[in-house]
């Protein structure tokens, strides 16, 4: 039986490059199965060369790739459990950001960080206050994933409401209830159309000329 995801945990890599493929070679070096996140955030550095000579691939800066796979369920099987904090990776889904302690995510980082967080959130049904940093869970990682959490929990609620009144707005209007049939009496002859000539007047004339006729 899978467990509900109950928070999303976010993490910075502690190094200055890199991508999920590479942060999986990392992380099964420390003899895990695979990487413990299961989202990663690139800064546009993919690789050390890249790092080391300052050359910043701007396509990659903010783009998104997949760690440790979910399936589409708000739950977690053993085998989507990631590696997050001790104590909560039954229950969490993790979003790692790469940058070095101590140094900031880029701008194009944070504007993809808040839109995968509302995202998920929305897609496991949970509360801006499901997100937590590593630091609020784990008082030794202060410093992941160094962002000022309360303003991002706001962030990401103002873009949710956002999300929320553009889907109201796009609604179809309700549909108008037809105006009530009037109920015709016996003998009483209905009413033409409007912008329809008086057709029962016609047709009783026609009748009256055959009757005529026909005497
Ligand atoms: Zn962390």
């Amino acid at each position: 039986m899978g467990k509900k995801i109950k928070y999303i945990v976010l993490h910075i890599s502690d190094s200055s490059w890199g991508t999920a493929m590479e942060i999986n070679n990392w992380h099964q070096q420390r003899g895990w199965k695979e990487i413990g996140y299961h989202e990663v955030i690139l800064n546009g550095f993919p690789t050390a060369q890249h790092k080391s000579k300052n050359i910043r691939d701007e396509m990659l800066d903010g783009s998104v790739e997949i760690g440790r796979e979910l399936d589409p369920n708000a739950t977690l099987e053993s085998d989507e459990y990631g590696a997050q904090v001790k104590g909560f990776n039954s229950k969490s889904m993790g979003i790692c950001c790469i940058a070095k302690t101590g140094d900031k995510i880029t701008s194009k980082q944070m504007e993809k960080l808040r839109l995968r967080v509302a995202y998920n959130l929305k897609k496991f049904d949970l509360p801006a206050h499901a997100v937590r940093g590593h630091s609020e869970l784990d008082p030794k990682k202060p410093y992941c994933p160094g962002i000022n959490l309360d303003l991002f929990r706001k962030a990401v609620q103002n873009l949710i409401d956002k999300e929320n009144k553009k889907e109201e707005a796009v609604k179809p209007p309700p549909i108008p209830k037809p105006p009530p049939i009037e109920m015709i009496k016996e003998g009483q002859e209905p009413p033409p159309p409007p912008g329809y000539p008086p057709g029962n007047k016609l047709i009783r004339a026609i009748k009256a000329f055959f009757e005529e006729l026909g005497k």
